[in-house]
């Protein structure tokens, strides 16, 4: 969702005449457990349309209509329509990561051509140092940064006017859900403000220059770089984010902030390549490791005092009020949380993926199944690692100020 550094956007324009531009929205979230829509988080739903409306209008000041259409019963018929009504022959696309999205190119691969663009990686696919992609990280990450050739960013698109008579765009409501004031991300979606953050977080704050000692606090908006969003959602390319770091780096100053920045985006890197590789095997029990399938006691009670952060453990409250008020959690705290339930609750991994997804502003396919399935051990592990909330609460929260601001002043709610 973005005008700038959009391969799909710039191929299409580039090669054709005539361009009817196109935007699929989910408003309820996917199970992957037993193939039920659930309702969609109030949060995440709210940053996907303000993404959406503003690329609308965005374009809109281009004299072009962006369709928008509901991922519902009706989208691959309205999309025979639309590609009947404007005699289309090609559809271009970013490459599908998800099972859904592969589904709907499926239906579109029978009306038309297909292309599709990697809009969403660092690295070309097909320019990968490798043959087979290595089983865990490290060597991954070794390899890609002894030969990292990040593509150039392309170029806005000379935009061609289009207009729909809104004959076949939805409607949808946009509802503005009022952000919790210890909110760590209250931020908007959208292109403009992906960039106003990401500008902040480098050249307005310097904050990125901390990145390494602050990344793992939990309170506030600087701590980490509160990209995933943007990224997830595509309001950002990981290429404008990794020459953004490249020009500070230039610019202001080169440091092991700045390096880990561009670590982490490795692992988004490497974690989409690995979901893209193991297709549906990311929502099994077993995940992408072939070892019998841990049996799990899935106590409902259990499961349900963790969603709402009611658990014997406050650290383990803390984030998941924070979470369930915010849309948003810090990476420490998902990787407590997780392993609290797969490993303390003995409850399937899967529930709390399947949870994260639904209210996760950030949510990201690859990302979220594949940063479970590592905390369950069941995906680019060589070791399992459990967390015991106790100590992590001691070593991230040791004045209990991230406890109390979520659990009330004691921090033991
Ligand atoms: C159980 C679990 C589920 C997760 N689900 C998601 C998800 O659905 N979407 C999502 O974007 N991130 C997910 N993460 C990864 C990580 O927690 C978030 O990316 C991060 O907290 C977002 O905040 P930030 O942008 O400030 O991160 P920063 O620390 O500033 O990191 C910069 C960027 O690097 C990438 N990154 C950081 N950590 C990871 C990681 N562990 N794995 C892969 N990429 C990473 C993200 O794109 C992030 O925006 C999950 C982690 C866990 C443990």
């Amino acid at each position: 969702m973005r005008l700038q550094d959009n391969p799909s956007l710039y191929y299409a324009y580039f090669h054709f005449w005539k361009v009817v531009p196109v935007l699929i929205i989910p408003e309820t979230a996917n199970t992957h457990l037993n193939g039920i829509e659930q309702e969609m988080g109030k949060f995440r739903q709210q940053f996907l349309l303000e993404a959406a409306l503003d690329l609308k209008a965005s374009l809109a000041k281009e004299n072009i209509d962006l369709i928008l259409l509901k991922k519902d019963e009706n989208l691959i018929p309205t999309l025979k329509e639309i590609c009947n009504a404007y005699e289309i022959e090609h559809t271009v696309t970013s490459y599908p990561r998800g099972t859904y999205e592969g589904n709907i190119l499926g239906a579109l691969c029978e009306l038309t051509a297909v292309f599709t663009c990697e809009d969403d990686n660092l690295v070309a696919m097909d320019e990968l140092p490798f043959t087979e992609l290595p089983k865990v990280f490290t060597p991954f990450r070794k390899e890609i940064e002894a030969n990292l050739d990040v593509r150039d960013m392309t170029q806005k698109p000379l935009l061609k006017k289009f207009k729909d008579c809104h004959k076949f765009t939805d409607s949808f409501e946009l509802i503005q859900h009022p952000k919790h004031p210890n909110s760590a991300f209250p931020f908007t979606g959208g292109e403009a403000a992906a960039h106003k953050r990401l500008n902040y977080y480098l050249w307005e704050s310097k904050s990125i220059l901390d990145y390494k000692q602050t990344r793992n606090e939990l309170i506030g908006e600087n701590y980490s770089s509160k990209l995933s969003a943007y990224l997830a959602l595509g309001n950002l390319s990981p290429v404008q984010v990794y020459y953004a770091i490249k020009d500070f780096e230039a610019q202001v100053e080169k440091n092991d902030s700045t390096y880990w920045l561009l670590f982490e985006l490795l692992w988004r890197e490497y974690f989409i390549l690995i979901a893209l590789q193991a297709q549906t095997k990311i929502y099994s029990p077993q995940g992408i490791q072939n070892k019998k399938a841990k049996s799990y006691t899935n106590n409902i009670q259990k499961f349900e005092q963790w969603c709402t952060g009611n658990t014997e453990h406050p650290f383990i409250n803390a984030n998941m009020k924070e979470f369930v008020a915010t849309g948003y959690m810090s990476n420490r705290g998902r990787q407590n949380v997780a392993s609290y339930l797969v490993h303390h609750l003995k409850i399937d991994w899967r529930w709390g993926a399947t949870f994260f997804e639904k209210h996760l502003i950030d949510y990201d396919i690859s990302l979220n199944w594949c940063n479970w399935m590592y905390v369950a051990g069941v995906g680019n592990n060589t070791r399992n690692k459990v967390f015991n909330p106790t100590l992590q609460q001691e070593r991230y929260d040791p004045e209990n100020a991230y406890c109390s601001l979520w659990n009330g002043s004691i921090g033991l709610d």
